[in-house]
C-alpha cells in the first residue's frame, strides 16, 4: 500500500502519516525529516541541502528522487509506506510513477489531501517546536511536552526550526503554491485524491483520514 499525503506546510502531514504509520504498519517516509538528519549529520548531501532549507526553498528534483528511491529500497518499505513530503512537484510526481511502476510496489494507491486556512498554517508553524535529537513535533499549544523545552520522548532540547520562522514560513507557503499546489489536480483527475478538511484536533482529523485509509485498505 502506497500512499501520499499532500498538503501545504504545516496542514498536519508528519502528525497524521506518523499515527497512521503506527496504526497501519506502513514505514512513514518524511523527506524533510530524511533531510534534516543528513543535515544534523553533516554529511555530503546535509551541506548541500542545509542552506535551501533554510530559506524554505525546494531541494532539486534528481537529488529528491534518488533520496526516496534509497529509502523505498529499505526491507521495512517492502510492503509499502506512507509519504510524508514527497512528490512535491510534477516531476517528483512523474519520476515517483516511473520508480513505483519498475518496482515492487506498482503505484500510488491513495492521496490525502489535506486542506487548512492559510492563516492556521501560519499559526500552527510558528508554535511549532521539534525535537534537536529525535525530530518529534510539538505545538506550545494543542500538544506541548510535558517539561517545558524538553522532549517527551528522549529528553532531547527542543528547538524552533529555522524554516518555522514567519518570514520563511510566508515563503514556504509561495513555494507550496506555485510548485506542489498543482499535484492535487495532478491526483484528482487520475481517480487517486481523497480531500481532507484539516481543521481541528489532531485526532478529529485523524478519523477522517482514517477513514480514507480503511475505505483504501478495503478496496
Ligand atoms: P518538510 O519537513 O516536509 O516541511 O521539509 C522541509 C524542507 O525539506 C523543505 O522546505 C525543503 O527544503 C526540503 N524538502 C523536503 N521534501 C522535499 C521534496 N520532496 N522536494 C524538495 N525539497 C524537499
Amino acid at each position: 500500500m502506497l500512499v501520499v499525503f499532500l498538503g501545504p506546510p504545516g496542514a498536519g502531514k508528519g502528525t497524521q502519516a506518523g499515527r497512521l504509520s503506527a496504526k497501519y504498519g506502513l514505514p512513514q517516509v518524511s523527506t524533510g525529516d530524511m533531510l534534516r538528519e543528513a543535515v544534523a549529520a553533516g554529511s555530503e548531501l546535509g551541506r548541500r541541502v542545509q542552506s535551501i532549507m533554510d530559506a524554505g526553498e525546494l531541494v532539486d528534483d534528481a537529488t529528491m528522487e534518488a533520496v526516496v528511491e534509497e529509502r523505498l529500497r529499505q526491507p521495512d518499505a517492502h510492503g509499502g509506506a506512507i509519504m510524508d513530503g514527497y512528490p512535491r512537484t510534477r516531476v517528483q510526481a512523474e519520476s515517483f510513477e516511473r520508480l513505483l511502476a519498475s518496482g515492487r510496489h506498482g503505484a500510488v494507491d491513495l492521496v490525502l489531501f489535506l486542506e487548512v486556512a492559510e492563516e492556521t498554517l501560519v499559526q500552527r508553524l510558528s508554535h511549532r517546536r521539534a525535537c534537536s535529537q529525535c525530530n518529534a513535533n510539538y505545538h506550545l499549544e494543542f500538544k506541548p511536552p510535558a517539561t517545558g523545552g524538553t522532549c517527551d520522548r528522549c529528553g532531547g532540547t527542543l528547538v524552533q526550526r529555522e524554516d518555522d520562522r514567519e518570514e520563511v514560513v510566508r515563503d514556504r507557503l509561495a513555494v507550496y503554491r506555485t510548485a506542489t499546489q498543482p499535484l492535487v489536480s495532478y491526483y484528482r483527475t487520475r481517480g487517486l485524491l481523497y480531500e481532507i478538511d484539516g481543521a481541528g484536533s489532531i485526532d478529529e482529523v485523524f478519523s477522517r483520514a482514517d477513514a480514507a485509509m480503511a475505505g483504501a485498505v478495503s478496496a
